[in-house]
């Protein structure tokens, strides 16, 4: 269909009747993209893109997915001529695609590899960057498997997004806003802020809103690709002090952004407060982790100068702007109610609300669009939790159930800042699917009371310093002389109990009581120590070959650090010394195969720079880590479950930590749930195993 210029496009038209546009001539200038809503016999939208003096275009019934979930049809149509750009019209009836086309969104794109249309078409995979207002960000249209076939036709695409940046989920929209209303243009900087003008009583007004007057610091905090700063009105500048919200704020779905917001640390009920804040600020940046961003207005993104726009509209796009985010976020707003909210804020131990005129403009200084209201706040509230107040999502509270957490704030990754509180929350959020891995198998604990590089120890005996209320089991590895207590991780509860002694990684073992003689998996260890991680993905591919060969299901996961497991689920009754031999032929296997990068030496000074492929470990008291795990390594990285599709070159385990894991969990689920179920026959297995070695 490409080449045939714009004939197809004369001919199905009749101008004397149609205002669609005839031709127009490339300028030099980007080639342009536009996407309209066609409101025809069918409601679909008309995806165009400039090659030339035309526009490639393509029918989307569903429109361009911003979820990368998600294939959307498209459909290649004639090439237009390039005045349709702009075009905006109703199409009489009778004529070729009667209804009215509206500009959606507009702007400049380019091609990514092959940057050539002729060749990304013969390809069947074209690839879009997106500068618009709307849609920004990478697109791709694969060439369906079944184009051409009988009663399919030829030139049927599906068109998806890519995960960037700009990628958000379903249940995250984009805002129904009219992104034409704001002009092409860069802030002033620095940007004064806009202030409230005036003092109120409580009032409810359905024009205006609410939100809590925060306690902290007031910035501007302005992001550019080559860094942020964090400018208050005197002009100091807060970044180099807070590298987790640099970091986050480096994370939000615009390259650029310029937001207004509030710099706050929480006391210990959860409020903000002046005290919390001089104190973090103080110590920052070690102890500035435990400072957050909260934003209540959006004023520039992506070229884009927000100011015009009703403050309605800028909330939408801020709260559309940060996805979930540990140390930013879009701070609340209620509509019209403001009376019950001062009761609320006032309960909460605070003592100010500032209302907000719903439709107004950003200006800067004074504006009577803007009005503070004080509030009394309730003295006796002071236990209250705020988060819970407000119903805001936000920093944890200092307890769950029986466990008081202790330090917060204190650093566990000195280089990427990440706190013990972190490892908490991620331990809180991550606890469904780990527990399932950890309950009813001796644990050993690994803990690193004052973070990774402090010094750390090994425990497996449950001592007097734990509470009753932690279950243990008495258990005898191979090598011990005697049984001791170990703890049971078997609830959320204790989960962050040991989270909280600073147990960073945590190693049960392999068989659960009370058959704690008999393992319920299997595990390849592949431990590169020196050896690249290329290496590691070779070998584990060609054990996933194997496996698949033979027909027994096995789950890589990333150890977390350096190296990679496979993990093979047994029937109940298997000896130690059974998945051990069983896991032996597999790793004689890969080292016959990869004998310049695999060997089975355990001593690093005989292994020769090879990643050691480790089997021995399947012995009863040794442990591993089970996905989900956090480890003590720069990055905060966590033993990651993976698809075999993603073994590849690609994959490196510093793609997975404690800020990623959970998003990726939800989009991809539980990768290891099924290391859960009843597993393998082994005795069969390695039978099979051998008849396809022999073969091989
Ligand atoms: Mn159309």
């Amino acid at each position: 269909m490409d080449g045939d210029g714009l004939d197809r496009y004369q001919q199905k038209r009749d101008f004397t009747r149609t205002p669609e546009p005839t031709g127009g001539r490339a300028d030099g200038g980007d080639p342009l993209f536009v996407v309209q809503r066609h409101d025809a016999r069918r409601l679909h939208y008309d995806f165009r893109l400039q090659v030339g003096d035309a526009l490639r275009s393509f029918a989307v019934p569903r429109g361009l997915p911003d979820d990368p979930d998600l294939r959307h049809l498209a459909v290649q149509t004639e090439d237009h001529p390039l005045d349709y750009v702009a075009f905006e019209g109703v199409i009489p009836k009778g004529e070729y695609g009667a209804g009215t086309m509206t500009i959606v969104d507009r702007g400049t794109y380019r091609l990514v590899e092959p940057e050539n249309w002729e060749r990304a078409m013969a390809d069947g995979k074209i690839g879009v960057v997106l500068a618009g207002r709307r849609y920004r960000g990478e697109w791709h249209f694969v060439r369906t498997k079944r184009a051409g076939e009988e009663g399919r036709r030829q030139n049927e695409w599906l068109l998806l997004k890519i995960r960037d940046r700009y990628a958000r989920g379903e249940d995250d929209p984009f805002p129904d806003v009219d992104l034409f209303a704001a002009t092409e243009a860069a802030l002033p900087d620095p940007v004064e802020p806009m202030r409230p003008a005036a003092t109120a009583e409580p009032f409810s007004d359905a024009d205006w809103l609410f939100e809590m007057r925060f306690t902290g610091r007031r910035v501007i905090a302005h992001v550019e690709p080559d860094g942020v700063r964090l400018v208050a009105a005197d002009g100091t500048d807060t970044a180099a002090a807070l590298p987790a919200v640099v970091r986050d704020l480096g994370r939000l779905r615009a390259e650029r952004a310029t937001l207004d917001g509030v710099l706050v640390a929480l006391d210990e009920y959860g409020r903000p407060s002046r005290e919390a804040f001089d104190a973090a600020i103080e110590a920052a940046p070690v102890r500035g982790q435990s400072i957050t961003l909260q934003a209540f207005d959006l004023l520039h993104t992506d070229g884009l100068d927000l100011r015009a726009l009703p403050l309605r509209d800028r909330k939408a796009l801020l709260r559309a702007t940060i996805p979930s985010l540990p140390t930013v976020c879009a701070a609340d707003a209620v509509a019209a109610g403001g009376e019950a909210f001062c009761a609320t804020v006032a309960r909460a131990g605070l003592n100010a609300v500032i209302a907000k005129r719903a439709a107004s403009a950003y200006s800067s200084g004074a504006s009577t669009d803007w009005r503070e209201i004080p509030v009394a706040p309730d003295a006796k509230a002071a236990s209250m939790n705020l988060d819970a107040a407000i119903g805001r999502p936000g920093k944890r509270p200092l307890r769950h159930g029986r466990v008081r957490f202790t330090n917060l704030d204190k650093v566990f990754w000195p280089d990427t800042g990440e706190t013990k509180g972190d490892l908490i929350a991620y331990y809180e959020r991550i606890a469904p699917f780990l527990l399932p891995h950890l309950a009813d198998r001796p644990l050993h604990m690994n803990r690193f009371p004052d973070g990774i590089t402090g010094k750390n120890f090994y425990q497996r005996k449950a001592n007097e310093q734990f509470p009753e209320w932690v279950d243990t089991v008495a258990a005898r590895g191979d090598r011990d002389r005697e049984a001791e207590e170990h703890p049971v991780c078997g609830s959320i509860e204790t989960l962050l109990w040991l989270a909280n002694l600073g147990s960073i990684d945590l190693h049960p073992w392999m068989s659960r009581r009370p058959n704690l003689d008999h393992p319920d998996f299997a595990v390849i260890d592949l431990d590169p120590k020196d050896a690249p991680f290329a290496h590691v993905i070779r070998i584990a591919k060609t054990l996933g070959t194997l496996l698949r060969a033979v027909d027994v299901p096995a789950y890589p996961k990333t150890s977390g650090a350096s190296g990679m497991h496979i993990v093979i689920p047994l029937a109940p009754g298997y000896t130690y010394e059974q998945s051990r031999m069983f896991c032996e032929v597999l790793a004689r296997f890969a080292v016959r195969a990869h004998r310049d990068i695999a060997t089975v030496e355990r001593s690093v000074g005989s292994r020769g720079g090879k990643v050691y492929v480790d089997y021995l470990q399947n012995a009863k008291g040794q442990t591993v880590v089970p996905a989900y795990v956090v480890r003590p390594v720069p990055g905060a990285t966590v033993s990651t479950p993976l698809a075999w599709d993603e073994v590849t070159s690609d994959l490196h385990p510093s793609h997975f930590t404690i800020h990623d894991v959970p998003a990726r969990v939800d989009e991809r689920g539980d990768l290891h749930r099924p290391v859960l179920d009843p597993g393998i026959d082994l005795l069969e297995a390695i039978a099979a195993l051998q008849r396809e070695i022999d073969t091989v």
